[in-house]
C-alpha cells in the first residue's frame, strides 16, 4: 500500500516536472531542425494508431504538447526562462493548448495553416553515365563535398552550451525598441533587429574551436546512384535531405540528372530504339554477308544479308534495343548500311566488272 501509494506520488513529481527537451530527446540548445526532427521520429512512433502499448497515447499527447512548445519561438522563450508556470500565465484565458491529434495532422501536411520549415537550396547535377551502363544497369559511386552541422558543437557555433547566453542588449528578445525623436518633443518607438546578437537572442561567448563558430563543416560524403536499365535520358535521381546543412534552414536535396555520355563509333539511343551504323564493301552490298557486332553487354549479335543491300538501308533487329524503364519489354536494334567503294580499281578487275555490267561494250573498252 505504502508501495503503491509512493509510485504514485513519483508519478505526480514527473508530471508535475515535465521537461519538454527531455520529452523530445532533444538538448536544450536542439535547433528548429532538430526539434522537428524528433517530432517527427517520436510522434510517429507512439501514434496510438500504430503503437498498441498501454501508455502510448500519453507519450503521444505529451511529444505533441512538447513540440507544439518548443517549436513556437515565443513560449520556448517563455518556457526557457519561466518554466511550465509561465507558459500557463501566457496562455492565460485560451484554450489549454492544442488537440495532439491537430498538431500531428498539422505537421505531417493536410492541415491548413502549416508553417513550413525554411528550406536550404537544393543542387542539380548533370551526371553523366555510358550508354552500356544504362542498358544493364549500374551501381555508381560518387562523392560530394557539402556543409554538414560542426559535430562538436551540434550547430550551436558555441566551445560548450555554457558559453551560450542570452543576449543582455536585448533581453533574449532579438530586437530592440530604439526612441527617435522626429520632431522637438516628438518620439517615436521603431522596433530594430539587436546588433549585439543579430536577432538570435542569444551570443556566443567562446566560439566553437572546431568550427571558428561557423555552425558548419566541410564533409566529403559517399552515395551510391543506382542507374536502373533503361533509365530516360535526363533522369532525375533526388537524394532528400542531402544538400548543404545550416542550423538555419531543413537541408535541400542533391538532384542528379542522368546524361548518357556521347561516345564515338559507338551505339545511339532514342527512348527504346538502339542505332547502329554499319560498314559494309561494295561486295558485301552486292553479294550478302555474314558478320558479327559486339552489342552494349558485350554480347556477339549476327549481322546477316543475303543479295543485295542498298547504301543507307535500315535492318531492324526486334528486341534488341534498350530496355524500357520500369518494364520487361525491349525497345528494337536498327542497323544502318554505309556502303564503301574502293579508292581505285585494278585493270583486270575493271575488264571483269564491264564484262559484268556491260557485256556488249566490253570489246570496245580495249580499243
Ligand atoms: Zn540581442
Ligand atoms: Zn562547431
Amino acid at each position: 500500500m505504502i508501495y503503491s501509494f509512493l509510485l504514485l506520488l513519483l508519478f505526480v513529481v514527473f508530471v508535475t516536472a515535465t521537461d519538454y527537451y527531455k520529452v523530445l530527446d532533444v538538448h536544450k540548445s536542439a535547433s528548429d531542425k532538430d526539434i522537428r526532427a524528433a517530432y517527427k521520429r517520436l510522434s510517429k512512433k507512439w501514434h496510438p494508431d500504430k503503437n498498441k502499448d498501454p501508455g502510448a497515447e500519453d507519450r503521444f499527447v505529451d511529444i505533441a504538447r512538447a513540440y507544439e512548445i518548443l517549436s513556437d519561438n515565443t513560449k520556448r522563450q517563455i518556457y526557457d526562462r519561466h518554466g511550465e508556470e509561465g507558459l500557463k500565465a501566457h496562455e492565460g484565458g485560451q484554450q489549454q493548448g492544442s488537440n495532439p491529434f491537430d498538431v500531428f495532422q498539422n505537421f505531417f501536411g493536410g492541415g491548413g495553416h502549416h508553417q513550413q520549415a525554411r528550406r536550404g537550396p537544393s543542387t542539380v547535377t548533370e551526371f553523366e553515365v555510358s550508354l552500356a551502363d544504362v542498358y544493364t544497369g549500374q551501381s555508381i559511386d560518387f562523392m560530394v563535398k557539402k556543409k554538414i552541422l560542426c559535430d562538436h558543437c551540434r550547430g550551436s557555433g558555441a566551445a560548450s552550451d555554457g558559453d551560450i547566453h542570452t543576449c543582455t542588449a536585448c533581453g533574449g528578445h532579438g530586437i530592440k525598441l530604439v526612441k527617435q525623436q522626429i520632431f522637438p518633443g516628438m518620439f517615436a518607438q521603431t522596433q530594430v533587429t539587436c546588433n549585439d546578437c543579430g536577432g538570435r537572442g542569444r551570443v556566443i561567448k567562446k566560439k566553437c574551436p572546431h568550427c571558428q563558430g561557423s555552425k558548419v563543416i566541410d564533409h566529403t560524403a559517399h552515395y551510391t546512384l543506382e542507374v536502373t536499365p533503361g533509365m530516360p535520358e535526363g533522369h532525375e535521381v533526388v537524394f532528400d535531405g542531402e544538400a548543404d546543412q545550416s542550423p538555419d534552414w531543413e537541408a535541400g536535396d542533391i538532384v542528379l540528372r542522368v546524361r548518357t555520355k556521347k561516345e564515338k563509333g559507338s551505339f545511339r539511343r532514342k527512348e527504346s530504339g538502339l542505332y547502329w551504323k554499319e560498314t559494309i564493301g561494295v561486295d558485301e552490298a552486292l553479294l550478302g554477308f555474314k558478320r558479327e557486332i559486339a552489342h552494349l553487354d558485350g554480347r556477339k549479335i549476327t549481322l546477316e544479308r543475303d543479295g543485295v543491300t542498298q547504301p543507307g538501308f535500315v535492318q531492324v533487329i526486334r528486341g534488341e534495343g534498350m530496355p524500357e524503364f520500369n518494364s520487361a519489354q525491349r525497345g528494337d536494334l536498327f542497323i544502318e548500311y554505309n556502303v564503301v567503294l574502293p579508292l581505285e580499281i585494278s585493270p583486270p578487275t575493271r575488264k571483269k566488272l564491264l564484262e559484268a555490267f556491260h557485256p556488249n561494250e566490253a570489246g570496245r573498252d580495249e580499243l
